[in-house]
């Protein structure tokens, strides 16, 4: 089947029409839980399909939702009973668009929710948290989440080979937990990624593909590929299925706050679809009775070298322009963001804010929140914590109020970006008498000028 509108084509492979019978073939041998997810829906106009390796709507070209039956949810789930499933994203499948009773669980999820006392006192607030997802598993990033579900509804589906389109985490998340399923992988990433997140690919042996081009490149590229060979790309063809992976980090957050929602959060946006997906999350527990209803904030961080959402948001525009990203921040520097719209609405509805901070103040962002909290993160949550002192400086953020920052990713991928800027070790003798010398020296010098104490 083949739909054109305004120059776009938008194809439904063979491969998708010969999956209807066999997915539910495979549902029939494997399911042992009631789905609780029913069909896909589209966000535009709302037309229903099948749940399918489908994610754009054949008639609005918008983006594919999975939709569940909440009150079956409710009759089956209480906080008893996601308190007594496993320490991982999987206590809370009844929520997540998986059949099978045996999802790929590799751990991932039921990471620290850490209540914040030097941080909070630096920025004059009292009730900060920090979700830290850079201690995920098994790859560091909150991306663990969305493809164990993504690749758990592959592997329902029947595909042998899934791939990506990534910034970075992706590409490690995408490769582990295939290499763990036993799932051939390919995987396509910009050529100028961070050597950590390349090396942190490579080492599960993929296919991996660097291409010459930014993120935008890659992911047209993808779509391409998508739609000649019968592979699950989890971020393309499964993208509904891996988003809802997502509203584990907010389903964890109001658990982990003794079952209630915070009062403000922050999050990082590249496409957009983590910062809806949480929302999503909070919304759905409120539906089924798990928490009581309450107004949360939801604001939004970027980087400057790539902010089209932030840009939107500040010139009160509705629909966002693509940017060439131009940034650290590799792994949120998305210039052309599938669910930029979705977001602004986010950030509107919940009277919170999305705002952009230059590479500088990304550098400082990780600084602080290791000189803190003792929290290594990468140029993403460095991002999240410059946002996050800018809108305490700005008071926009009340005291009082339970704020969460949201920080994905690990530092030790994109050491990269702070190298130059954290000072180097005092390189001293092996004798007391040098490092007498070099402690004295150090107390009354700035950090960045250590190198020079060489005795
Ligand atoms: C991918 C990514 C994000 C944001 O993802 P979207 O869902 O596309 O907005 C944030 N932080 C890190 C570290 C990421 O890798």
């Amino acid at each position: 089947m083949i739909a054109r509108v305004g120059g776009m084509c938008y194809y439904r492979p063979q491969f998708v029409e010969n999956l209807l019978n066999m997915t539910q073939a495979t549902q029939a041998q494997t399911s042992q839980k009631p789905a609780t997810f029913t069909k896909l829906v589209s966000k535009e106009g709302g037309t229903e399909y099948d749940l399918l390796p489908l994610h754009v709507c054949e008639e609005t070209f918008a983006p594919l939702e999975v939709a569940y039956d909440h009150d079956a949810i409710r009759q089956q789930v209480s906080r008893e009973s996601i308190e007594a499933g496993p320490n991982s994203i999987w206590r809370y499948r009844d929520f997540l668009p998986v059949a099978t009773n045996n999802p790929i669980d590799v751990g991932t999820g039921m990471t620290p929710l850490v209540r914040s006392k030097r941080l909070a006192q630096r920025l004059g607030i009292k009730n900060l948290y920090i979700k830290n997802d850079g201690v995920n598993v098994p790859t560091l990033s909150f991306k663990d989440r969305v493809v164990s579900v993504a690749l758990s509804r592959a592997r329902e589906f029947g595909f042998s080979t899934v791939a990506c389109a990534s910034t970075g985490n992706l590409a490690n998340s995408t490769a582990a937990i295939a290499s763990h399923a036993g799932l051939d992988c390919c995987v396509f990433i910009p050529a100028d990624l961070e050597a950590g997140k390349v090396l942190g690919t490579l080492i599960y042996n993929p296919t991996l593909m660097a291409v010459k081009g930014n993120y935008d490149q890659v992911n047209r590229l993808c779509s391409e590929v998508a739609n000649t060979h019968g592979w699950g790309f989890v971020n393309i063809n499964l993208r509904p299925y891996y988003s809802e992976g997502s509203k584990t980090l907010g389903f964890e957050v109001a658990e982990q706050l003794g079952w209630q929602l915070p009062d403000h959060i922050v999050s990082p946006l590249a496409s957009g679809s983590l910062y809806t997906k949480i929302y999503k999350g909070f919304q759905e527990f409120v539906q089924t009775g798990l928490v009581e209803d309450k107004s949360v904030r939801f604001s939004g961080a970027q980087a400057e070298g790539c902010s089209p959402i932030a840009q939107a948001f500040k010139e009160g525009r509705d629909f966002v322009t693509p940017a060439k990203p131009n940034t650290i921040a590799k792994s949120i520097a998305i210039g052309n963001p599938a669910d930029g719209a979705y977001a602004l609405d986010t950030a509107r509805n919940t009277g919170g804010t999305i705002e952009s901070v230059t590479d500088a103040e990304i550098i400082e962002g990780m600084k602080l929140l290791a000189e803190t909290e003792g929290i290594f993160t990468e140029t993403a949550g460095g991002t999240t914590i410059a946002v996050l002192k800018k809108l305490a400086e700005a008071g926009k953020i009340d005291p009082d109020e339970s704020t969460v920052a949201y920080i994905t990713g690990n530092g030790l991928k994109t050491s990269e970006s702070v190298q130059g800027y954290i000072g180097e070790p005092l390189k001293i003798n092996a004798n007391l008498d040098s490092f007498e010398q070099a402690l004295e020296r150090s107390r009354t010098l700035d950090r960045l000028d250590w190198q020079q104490v060489l005795v």
